[in-house]
């Protein structure tokens, strides 16, 4: 019996799993990557990506939709809201309530079961704002 394989496999899952929970910043699979790369060294990218997707589908990560060039991941499942900087791309969390008025009235407007919503908002962050 050579438990070997699968158990790397469970373990990558885990440390990738462990540092996105660790993260606020909502990084990117190349951000995770770095990281990961600190306690995996061998860790690919494409098995960065390869986990990610698997933990979005198992709901166990938020795979975003934030504009821009690149996906990004949170670790906090629970919804929440964003916002994002139009100038250096930087993605926030925003502390607020979220409104599940909202849903009742999607479904009143379009007819759909509403099952989630997303709140993206997109401004300018304090550091880009203090450099002009
Ligand atoms: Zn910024
Ligand atoms: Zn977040």
């Amino acid at each position: 019996m050579n438990p070997k394989p699968p158990h790397r496999m469970t373990r990558q899952r885990q440390v990738i799993l462990e540092e996105l929970t660790k993260l606020t910043c909502h990084p990117t699979a190349e951000d995770l990557h770095r990281i990961v790369r600190e306690r995996l060294p061998r860790i690919s990218i494409a098995t960065v990506y390869r986990n990610l997707e698997l933990l979005s589908e198992q709901g166990q990560v938020w795979k975003m939709s934030v504009g821009g060039a690149q996906r990004r991941f949170d670790g906090n499942t629970v919804n929440h809201y964003h916002i994002r900087c139009s100038v250096c791309g930087r993605v926030d969390d925003v502390h607020m309530e979220v409104m599940a008025s909202l849903e009742e009235t999607a479904k009143h407007s379009s007819g759909y079961q509403v099952m989630s919503h997303t709140v993206e908002f997109t401004g300018i962050c304090p550091d880009c704002a203090g450099k002009s």
